[in-house]
């Protein structure tokens, strides 16, 4: 059976070079007839939902078009954008997007993405105050640089119209700016649960808070490159992922169940996207 969701990431283009990003750059990009027609073929296999992702998803010219295709094919969509260019698209956010992810690292003027992309991201939350649109997921990727700043994170999240806060522990992966900075960035396993237990201690009357240690996303996902091409991220993997070949080929789900934690991915899946 397919997965109820999938994730496609659109494109690896990006107007940041986080680093912690896991993304794996590539010039390659689908062209929208083929994006489409692999909508329809996901619709085909009764995937429930799509993740629209990146790089910066907001950057391809034809996202409303993408968005459009999956809505005419009765899925849900759902976002993960930095935020920057949401005026850009804020009624077809709004009114087709389902859970819209947006990042928040720190509470104060740090930022792996420059000041303004934080009060970008708050400006969005405070829209979605005042007007109807998609649930709100707001990620935190839990790092040396800002360990110790949870609590200061769910104290401005409290205040702010959030759905779902979930704390990821950041993890590397090969060949992208992950692994290149992973000294400075990666938390032991004990500093992360321990630091998360105390936001959730906190802040779990107000806010639902979702904890992602690094285990429970490995090898949990049906991922489908800018290319079309299938890949499980692995954190284990000198590559980074495990590829299984074009999404059309006639045994790719096949491959994909020999190869995903498929228990993984069903809970990642339904406490992500089902309980919000
Ligand atoms: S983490 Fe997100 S915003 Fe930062 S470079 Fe990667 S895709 Fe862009």
């Amino acid at each position: 059976m397919w997965p109820k969701i999938v994730f496609i990431k659109i494109t690896s283009q990006c107007n940041y070079n986080c680093k912690y990003c896991y993304d794996r750059k590539s010039s390659k990009e689908s062209s929208t007839k083929d994006l489409i027609k692999a909508i329809k073929f996901l619709s085909s296999k009764d995937v429930e939902g799509i993740v629209i992702t990146g790089g910066e998803p907001l950057l391809r010219k034809d996202f409303p078009k993408i968005i459009q295709s999956i809505k005419k094919q009765k899925m849900k969509v759902y976002l993960d954008t930095n935020g920057d260019l949401f005026p850009k698209y804020k009624e077809i956010i709004s009114k087709d997007v389902s859970i819209l992810g947006l990042p928040f690292d720190f509470a104060n003027n740090q930022s792996y993405r420059g000041k303004n992309n934080k009060k970008n991201v708050l400006n969005i939350l405070q829209y979605y105050k005042e007007n109807n649109g998609p649930k709100i997921r707001v990620g935190t990727v839990v790092t040396k640089d800002n360990i110790d700043k949870l609590e200061k994170i769910g104290k401005i999240l409290k205040r702010n119209k959030v759905d779902q806060w979930k704390i990821y522990q950041f993890f590397k992966i090969s060949t992208t700016n992950s692994e290149k900075n992973k000294k400075g960035l990666a938390v032991t396993n004990k500093e992360f649960k321990e630091g998360s237990r105390d936001v959730v201690k906190k802040y779990s009357r107000d806010i639902n808070i979702l904890v992602s240690p690094k285990s429970s996303r490995n090898k949990a996902y049906f991922f489908i490159d800018s290319d079309l091409s299938v890949f499980i991220p692995s954190q284990e993997s000198s590559t980074g992922r495990i590829s299984l070949g074009s999404l059309l080929d006639k045994d790719i789900l096949k491959k994909w169940l020999s190869k995903v934690n498929k228990e993984k991915n069903d809970r990642n899946l339904r406490r992500t996207f089902i309980s919000p």
